[in-house]
């Protein structure tokens, strides 16, 4: 329940002086719908306001002057502004308006006032004018014009000054709470009272104050990564209380595990067994399996399929593309039917018949595994005793779409449907924690043997032709290549123009073994197409970005990728992931239209020079220093409002580790510090916000 000293900040911000049905819509669309939201925006940057006097007045600066109004001169045509003659001891200074005007101003502002004046100063060879000042007090209220001031992201409508009238109010309405923090945590980092820290936000005295390195918006960030840490490790522990199947170890993955080809990587071992700890737990699984492409994930799936199966429970593993599904299908599929199980692929391709015979293989339990697509979620999909679902490159689902998966395994005697999330995203170990605290994480952090390095090197566009030439000879000798033409523009007929022409005069160079696959091809032509390039029928796959996810085509050795700058290291790193599998050496060429900028050099650079998924999604973070690496926005990532995960990353691992131990010191909040930390959560509130990763 919420306190009532939060009561205030909780009512809508028409409750603000001045926020009427105009001006609500445009305060909300900026900061939020109730008080709260008006006081967590920050302000971005602040101006100075030097007063002075007319003789000093500098051209382009914010200032101040005390001056007597001498004359109000109206405008003779149409377009001219109003002006106002205004002296002080030491000349004039003119305050022009191109609207708004009106005989109110000379009713306000009569000839003889004296009157205070800021805004920005405009010299015209002597004159000294301010268009539209920003203030205009009487004399005696000087006083109220603020020397420095926070400057708001203004929008159309709502000028930043009005802006901050509401966050000087919205600060009024905030109360002095009891502390949350631990004091002693406080004392070394220096960290002021919460409102205080308010206060502070919205009054800057200096620049410094602005930034997210400051102790006033490092204490704000922490608060708020605090709750949202208690919020994940809470609806961790719930989803922990929830009842589900024991899954049990045993001979029938043994025996699958012993007929394949290579043996486990130690990192592989190590995430089954932690898989295998869930599972028996009796208690629901919630657990990502990070792994950088190519480390194996799929292997640690399909054992824990075997074990689920060997439980009598079914597992659904779900993929966001056909190609990428299929080819799990063709992985999973023989040794687990080798083991006596049946194995179904069910994709949106399935229809009439065939289709509903594999339902029916699904609903009366004669099927253990099936590997999908979308196609698993749809209403007419139901299991008998789905025990277990594996959901591969999670983030490329919708939180509703896992959810409506998930949801089938919900059954009254047995529980709830454990979850195994797997991605090969490359995120790093603090950021991980703010979107993936509410799962466990196993990561994949070695690679099975025998791999060798891919050589990258960049190239600029003119060198294609020779690019195209050795292509050729390498194609000619057995080598197969991927070259991606990603989706860069705003149109996707653009990008598919591209792709198609550059399949087309490679094709002139290379011969008829070049093939294009592009996301708007229907699943039947580019499966088609797709295995052509498994067969080794096609040398050269041009692609659109489909390729992107998951494909494992281990001859080939050759990655080109035309307009590399324009990707995200993550996303060429998962790229480059596509090579380098089989026993060939490799290589990747990043392409680029010259010339690079610096910060595309060194980001290309830490590609070159690193193979750890890890590693680079860690630098790259670095060298951004800020923004949204990594396009975190569109994967989910929590909209913070006072936290940036970049710079304040340091206080994620921190705020994590404080949760922790708030909660198994006190997990129901009764003592003093639990009280104060139930206000934040209620002053965040993210319990009832959208949950990221909430599988169930
Ligand atoms: P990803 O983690 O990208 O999903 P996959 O599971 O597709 O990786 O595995 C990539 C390739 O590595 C597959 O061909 C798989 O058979 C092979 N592989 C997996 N584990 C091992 C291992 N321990 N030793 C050798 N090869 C392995
Ligand atoms: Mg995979």
């Amino acid at each position: 329940m919420r306190p009532e000293i939060l009561f205030p900040l909780f009512t809508p911000v028409s409750t603000l002086k001045g926020v009427g049905p105009r001006v609500a819509p445009l305060v909300e669309r900026l900061a939020g719908p109730i008080v709260r939201d008006v006081l967590f925006t920050p302000p971005t940057s602040l101006i100075r306001r030097t007063a002075t006097t007319s003789d000093r007045a500098i051209d382009g600066q914010v200032q101040t002057f005390v001056v007597t109004i001498d004359a109000h001169l109206p405008p003779q045509r149409p377009g001219q502004p109003w002006r106002v003659r205004a002296w002080d001891e030491y000349g004039f200074v003119t305050l022009t308006w191109f609207k708004g005007f009106g005989s109110h101003l000379e009713r306000a502002h009569p000839v003889g006032a004296r009157r205070a004046v800021s805004g920005k100063v405009e010299r015209f060879g002597s004159e000294i004018q301010v268009a539209h000042p920003d203030y205009l007090f009487g004399a005696d209220r000087a006083g109220d014009i603020p020397p420095v001031e926070a400057v708001y992201p203004a929008t159309a409508g709502l000028p930043s000054r009005t802006f901050r009238k509401f966050a000087l109010e919205a600060l009024e309405r905030a109360a002095a709470l009891p502390e949350w923090q631990d004091p002693a945590w406080m004392t070394r980092e220096g960290f002021p009272a919460w409102r205080e820290a308010l206060a502070l936000l919205h009054n800057p005295q200096a620049e410094i104050d602005l930034s997210p390195l400051s102790v006033t918006r490092r204490r704000l960030a922490y608060d708020e990564l605090l709750a949202h840490q208690l919020a994940l490790a809470q609806r961790k522990a719930a989803k922990r209380a929830h009842p589900a199947p024991r899954i049990m170890a045993g001979d029938l993955s043994d025996a699958a595990e012993k007929a394949l080809p290579f043996r486990l990587t130690g990192a592989q071992i190590r995430a089954l067994s932690e898989v295998r700890g869930d599972v028996a737990s009796g208690e629901r699984m919630g657990r990502l399996l990070q792994g950088d492409v190519g480390s194996g994930k799929t292997v640690v799936a399909m054992l824990a399929m075997a074990d689920a199966a060997a439980s009598g429970l079914q597992s659904a593993l779900m993929a966001p593309t056909e190609i990428l599904a299929r080819q799990h299908y063709e992985t999973l599929a023989p040794p687990l039917e080798a083991q006596g199980l049946a194995v179904i692929l069910l994709t949106g391709r399935d229809k009439g018949p065939a289709r509903a015979s594999k339902l029916a293989k699904l609903a009366d339990g004669s099927a253990a595994v099936v590997v999908g697509t979308h196609a698993l979620f749809q209403d007419d999909v139901a299991f008998s005793a789905l025990g277990l679902t594996i959901i591969d490159e999670q983030h490329r689902f919708g939180v509703n779409e896992r959810k409506r998966l998930q949801a089938k395994g919900l059954h009254p005697d047995l529980g709830g449907a454990h979850l195994l999330a797997m991605s090969a995203t490359p995120i790093p170990r603090t950021l991980e924690l703010t979107m993936f605290g509410d799962l466990d994480v196993s990561r994949i952090d070695e690679k099975p043997p025998g791999r060798t390095p891919v050589a990258t090197r960049a190239a600029p566009t003119p060198r294609i032709p020779e690019i195209i030439a050795r292509l050729k000879a390498a194609a000619e000798g057995g080598a197969q290549a991927f070259w991606i033409c990603p989706l860069v523009s705003e149109s996707d007929k653009i990008d598919l123009r591209d792709a198609e022409r550059r399949s087309a005069s490679l094709r002139e160079a290379i011969g008829p073994s070049v093939g294009l696959v592009h996301g708007q091809m229907n699943a039947a032509d580019k499966d088609a197409v797709m295995a052509d390039f498994v067969d080794g029928k096609v040398s050269v796959l041009v692609a659109t970005t489909v390729v992107e996810v998951g494909v494992n085509v281990p001859n080939a050795s050759i990655m080109v990728i035309e307009h590399a700058d324009r990707f995200g290291l993550a996303q060429l790193h998962q790229l480059r992931g596509r090579v380098g599998r089989g026993s060939r050496e490799s290589s990747c060429v990043l392409l680029y239209d010259p010339p690079l900028s610096e910060v595309a050099q060194q980001r290309l650079d830490i590609l070159r020079r690193s193979d750890d998924g890890f590693e680079i999604a860690e630098k790259d973070l670095e060298l951004r220093g800020g923004g949204d690496p990594l396009g975190l926005k569109q994967s989910g990532f929590p909209a913070y409002r006072l936290a940036d995960p970049v710079a304040h990353r340091d206080l994620i691992a921190v705020a994590a580790d404080d949760a922790r131990l708030i909660l198994a010191r006190d997990p129901d909040l009764t003592s003093p510090r639990g009280l104060a930390v139930r206000t934040l959560q209620e002053l965040f509130d993210w319990k009832s916000a959208s949950p990221l990763n909430d599988a169930g």
